[in-house]
């Protein structure tokens, strides 16, 4: 096992991992930039080292920095978080050159994933039921006009080098293909430096259901049933749930056993996320994240295993503490992602939290890195903290929801609390019947 794992992250994950470390009685190293030395991670942890100044570049993406922390506090793993280098395989890599261990997949590994064509073509390889579409990058529009019109439209032109859903544009007839192709492979050229673009099938109502798998450094694969995150604003997950509301037993263990099996077949180590849109009971793989998600807690709720403590015991080489056939789903869990954001126009609402109060309680979990007097930074993202929350079935579980909102205080700031106060008080939600494009269409009636 591990001695010293450095945590190379910031807010409510880096201290997700300093409890994981904590508790396995693993001595801690965080980095922090200037703007964080007042952290609740720098805080808590054993150690600090300050990396560099606010901009991420600087510090939370400065490979050298944080490779250098590791050799002055003599940290012999390091775990990225979600974000920032978590899904870098240089970063990978150089670590696994000066012998340290990242708690994640192989370089190579992140490597096929991160290219969104490579990663297609690998899932439908491994049997994975992949959206239909062009076999590879797409260069010319005759090209374009011809595989649109064999798979029909709609059609939606992605970026091979995508993510945080840029550089993706919908044609809905074959008028649109020419301008569609154009607009992504700029905005893919000037976000990413790379304008490789593909073609896939368009779903027009699709759920976004994701599957939770683990390769155990041994060449076995298991899976830790799914996450339903179809509530999305601007393809980001607002919203995430386990079970989804739309499975049924038979149909989470039959793709979970697919997921589970290519994992295996891959010869992959660690966490893993399959995601998949789902429409008419038919699975389309969209990517794979290599790393620990944002959503994992509700995971955790409904299997009672901590992802965390897996994650550090596959990367130290001890393998999983569970096989397929321990790993049961209990009850239903819901995760909400408090944004210090106006809960209207989410435009970001930095500043000072003058009063912080958590709700708990049976089944209430919040994970979060403020408190009261923090004053937020203006330079990362605006996640503040998750609500958690878990119940014997959705309904108690949405019952639960409903009282720890009202609990919850967050003061001096403006937070996504009031969205989801009137998310909980939604029918359609109440029913689990919506898809992702249900909370855009309900925001845009709210305004
Ligand atoms: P990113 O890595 O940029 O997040 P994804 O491939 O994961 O890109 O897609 C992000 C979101 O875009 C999906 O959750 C979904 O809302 C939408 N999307 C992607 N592909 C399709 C498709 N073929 N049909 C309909 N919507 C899609």
């Amino acid at each position: 096992m591990f001695q010293k794992i450095l945590i190379a992250n910031r807010g409510e994950i880096a201290l997700r991992v300093l409890r994981a470390c904590k508790e396995l009685g693993i001595q801690t190293v965080v980095v922090h930039s200037t703007a964080d030395a007042d952290a609740m991670h720098v805080r808590l942890a054993d150690e600090s080292v300050c990396i560099g100044p606010p901009p991420s570049r600087d510090s939370y993406l400065n490979i050298h920095q944080i490779v250098a922390a590791c050799e002055i506090t003599g940290a012999d793993a390091v775990h990225p978080g979600y974000g920032f280098l978590s899904e870098n395989a240089k970063f990978a890599d150089i670590l696994a050159a000066h012998n340290i261990t990242f708690i994640g997949p192989s370089g190579d590994h992140i490597r096929i994933m991160g290219d969104k064509i490579e990663a297609k073509r690998t899932a439908k390889r491994l049997g994975i039921p992949v959206v239909p579409g062009s076999d590879g990058a797409v260069t010319d529009e005759k090209e374009a006009r011809r595989i649109a019109g064999e798979i029909g439209y709609p059609v939606i032109v992605k970026a091979s080098a995508g993510g945080g859903g840029r550089g993706m544009k919908v044609a809905h007839t074959e008028a649109d293909l020419e301008v569609a192709l154009q607009t992504a492979r700029s905005e893919a050229g000037a976000a990413f430096g790379d304008d490789a673009v593909y073609i896939e099938k368009y779903l027009e109502k699709p759920r976004h259901i994701e599957v939770q798998v683990f390769g155990d450094g041994f060449g076995r694969g298991v899976h830790f049933g799914e996450r339903d995150c179809s509530l999305q604003r601007r393809h980001q997950k607002v919203w995430e749930e386990a079970p989804s509301p739309a499975l049924n037993a038979e149909e989470r263990a039959r793709i979970g056993g697919v997921c589970a099996k290519a994992i295996a077949d891959l010869g992959y180590s660690g966490a893993g996320t399959i995601e998949f849109l789902y429409e008419n009971g038919e699975f389309y793989f969209i990517e794979m994240n290599t790393r620990l998600q944002v959503e994992h807690p509700v995971t955790e709720a409904i299997t009672g295993i901590d992802l965390v403590h897996e994650q550090i015991r596959v990367a130290s080489g001890g393998g999983l503490s569970v096989k397929q056939e321990d790993i049961k789903f209990n009850g239903h869990a819901i995760e909400c992602r408090i944004n210090a954001e106006d809960p209207r126009t989410f435009t970001p609402s930095p500043g000072t939290i003058t009063h912080f109060h958590t709700p708990g309680g049976l089944g209430i979990r919040v994970d979060s890195g403020v408190y009261s007097g923090y004053k937020i930074p203006p330079y990362y993202d605006s996640l503040i903290g998750k609500l958690i929350v878990h119940g014997r079935n959705r309904v108690e579980c949405m019952m639960r929801l409903r009282r720890a909102l009202d609990e919850f205080v967050v003061d001096g700031i403006k937070t996504t609390l009031p969205l989801f106060r009137d998310l909980v008080g939604n029918a359609d939600i109440a029913n689990g019947d919506y898809d992702i494009h249900w909370l855009e269409k309900y925001l845009a009636k709210e305004e």
